[in-house]
């Protein structure tokens, strides 16, 4: 009967694949909707200054409120929307609500040197009008593009490619800030660090995690620690969890850290209250 159960099996695997299909492009249709039918929301965690506690900034991470499934987080949804392109949409759109907020959070606070971070896949720039865009909603939201930072991945300067470079370039030019999202985890060679115009690196939660058990990803990230600051990089420590990672970032000299220690993502309203509370405490 082998040939008969290799046959079933073979059904099977088909059966399964097609099914895996099937939800994908449901996915799809779905997400396509979902930014007209305001379904997409933005959660907004801080940025912390070690040394004395305060925010400095918050990164804006999307999630997805699904009609059938719920609040839906972004690993789940992102490399669909990649895949598909529609990221571009989305992406278009969690810049111009994280730009708005940021306009509240100054108005509110009077404090213009805040910043938010906004996170941009491989695919976005392939979007002709990706600098245009950008320039454009700054403009209408009268935001000033040093208060922006652009997180990208390895992965996109991996891809060595001209139209990458010249448009990171441009923005740059134009004052934002561009930061390397789980900085050391994206095979990287060190040479693409000065053939494109970085200003921050964001080292990845893995070895802050792994930092206080482990020797050699202590070492890592010494190095990564000096490595920036010959370049004249900022830095952020992704993943704080603990008072001991505190501890040892503050020994190491880094200076501005996120992480569930200090506060996990959450909704503008509450992002807005935990900024003025820091406020009022000035003397
Ligand atoms: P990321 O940009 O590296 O964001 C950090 C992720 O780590 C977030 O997960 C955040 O909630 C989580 N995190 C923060 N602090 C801690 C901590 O102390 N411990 C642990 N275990 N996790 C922590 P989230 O929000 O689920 O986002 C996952 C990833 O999805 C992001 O990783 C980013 O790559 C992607 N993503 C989120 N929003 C967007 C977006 O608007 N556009 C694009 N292209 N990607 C996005
Ligand atoms: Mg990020
Ligand atoms: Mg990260
Ligand atoms: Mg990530």
């Amino acid at each position: 009967f082998a040939g008969v159960t290799t046959m079933l099996e073979q059904q099977e695997r088909y059966h399964a694949e097609e099914s895996r299909v099937l939800d994908a492009v449901r996915m799809a249709n779905e997400f396509k909707v979902a930014v007209v039918r305001k379904e997409l929301f933005l959660e907004y965690q801080p940025f912390i200054e070690i040394d004395t506690g305060r925010i400095v900034g918050f990164e804006a991470l999307m999630r997805w409120n699904h009609p059938k499934t719920g609040r839906m987080r972004p690993d789940l949804f992102i490399p669909m929307a990649e895949d598909t392109g529609l990221i571009i949409e989305a992406t278009r759109w969690a810049f111009r609500e994280a730009c708005k907020t940021l306009k509240r959070m100054i108005t509110q606070t009077g404090d213009s040197a805040l910043f938010i971070s906004v996170n941009f896949s491989a695919q976005d720039f392939d979007d002709p009008a990706f600098l245009d865009e950008l320039l454009f909603t700054l403009h209408e939201t009268g935001i000033h593009p040093t208060q922006i930072h652009l997180e990208i991945t390895e992965r996109l300067l991996l891809r060595q490619s001209e139209g990458v470079k010249k448009i990171l370039q441009q923005c740059r030019e134009h004052e934002m800030q561009i930061a390397i999202d789980d900085f050391g985890t994206g095979y990287s060679s060190l040479s693409y660090l000065h053939q494109y115009p970085v200003s921050t690196l964001k080292i990845d939660q893995s070895f802050v995690r792994n930092m206080t058990t482990d020797k050699g990803v202590l070492g890592l990230v010494k190095s990564i620690l000096s490595l920036s600051e010959n370049m004249g990089l900022a830095i952020i420590a992704e993943g704080v969890e603990t008072q001991q990672h505190v501890e040892m970032l503050q020994t190491l000299k880094c200076r501005v850290a996120q992480g569930y220690f200090f506060a996990r993502p959450m909704p503008e309203h509450e992002a807005a209250s935990l900024l003025a509370g820091q406020y009022t405490k000035l003397p």
